[in-house]
């Protein structure tokens, strides 16, 4: 199999040199004028454009960001995608409709549980990681076999690959991301946070109540289950805790969530994500600059110090 991994970001690097210590050399592509690419360079992988590494390759893996997959596409001519397999890490672009390859090459998933560095790391250590995979579109008559084969070629098993589809895959890991792991817990641990700060603790105190220990309890919760987590915390903890759950998790709370979710189903968030992307990310940059002002932000910066003996 000639690969050509398209993007060499997070998971593009990861990807590529997983690739290359299972013995199959890939080739990178990036736009010419690609910040990437001296990265991909000083790692010794041979780079060309976009276009020639697909002309080069029998699967080209999509690692560029999923608001640029449009540009990308539309610098490919057609007739150069006929008997490829295209493997994607992230369903959107196609479960949306932002891009439409043609129906000569295959359509593939292999969506890895984890960051690029996560993925690197845990193939170096020699233990497998977790993937979505899924065909959508079986050009060539063996898109299944090329999903398995790929996946095992960036370190993850058999075993490890879960069986989805685009939409599947695309709706569940924004919902997951914009309600659940990213989007909600930084909302939830910053409301917490300010709610003890404004009630007169000092920002440290409700940094250390709120945030410091979330990787222990979220340690139990992987290990044991959630009634595993409460069973091994204090009694004063479980019992104000598990009540203090349903009465934030209440119908208005799940009403907002509903929404979220179909805002995601809808397309509606894909939409947005383009007009983000086609208008400079005014709006995501705005949100970010504002998260790096806040109280929270300035307190674990302060802690790091404090625990790294700089202060
Ligand atoms: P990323 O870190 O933002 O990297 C994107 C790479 O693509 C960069 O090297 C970028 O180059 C390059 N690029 C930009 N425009 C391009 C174009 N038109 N053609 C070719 N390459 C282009 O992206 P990522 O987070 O790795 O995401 C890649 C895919 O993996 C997405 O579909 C994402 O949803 C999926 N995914 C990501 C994660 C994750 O944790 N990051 C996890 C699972 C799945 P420049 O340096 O020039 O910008
Ligand atoms: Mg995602």
């Amino acid at each position: 199999m000639k690969i050509a991994v398209i993007g060499y970001g997070s998971q593009g690097q990861a990807q590529a040199m997983n690739l290359r210590d299972t013995g199959l050399m890939p080739i990178i592509g990036l736009p010419p004028k690609s910040k990437s690419r001296s990265l991909a360079s000083k790692e010794r992988f041979e780079i060309y454009t976009p276009q020639k590494a697909i002309e080069r390759c029998d699967s080209a893996v999509i690692l560029a960001p999923d608001h640029k997959h449009r540009d990308l596409f539309e610098s490919i001519p057609p007739r150069l995608l006929a008997g490829k397999s295209l493997i994607f890490a992230h369903g959107l672009s196609i479960a949306f409709g932002l891009i439409k390859p043609p129906s000569t090459c295959d359509l593939i998933l292999v969506a890895p549980h984890g960051p690029g560095v996560r993925i690197r790391e845990l193939y170096k250590e020699g233990k497998p990681f977790t993937a979505f995979w899924g065909v959508e579109h079986n050009a060539t008559g063996k898109a299944n076999e090329i999903a398995i084969e790929y996946a095992a070629a960036i370190g993850c098993p058999r075993q490890g690959l879960f069986k989805t589809s685009f939409r599947d895959e695309a709706i569940g890991d924004i919902f997951g991301e914009q309600v659940v792991l990213c989007g909600g817990l930084t909302g939830l641990l910053e409301t917490g946070f300010e709610t003890l700060v404004k009630s007169g603790l000092s920002p440290e105190n409700a940094y250390l109540e709120c945030v410091y220990q979330l990787d222990l309890i979220i340690d139990l919760i992987k290990s044991h289950g959630p009634a595993g987590m409460f069973e091994r915390i204090s009694k004063t903890a479980a019992i104000g805790s598990l009540d203090a759950k349903d009465k934030l998790f209440d119908k208005s709370m799940r009403q907002k969530m509903k929404k979220l979710f179909g805002e995601i189903e809808s397309g509606r968030f894909a939409r947005s994500l383009m007009r983000e992307s086609e208008t400079g990310m005014k709006q995501y940059k705005r949100n970010l600059a504002k998260l790096k002002k806040s109280k929270l932000q300035k307190a674990q910066e302060k802690m790091g110090k404090r625990m790294a003996g700089r202060a």
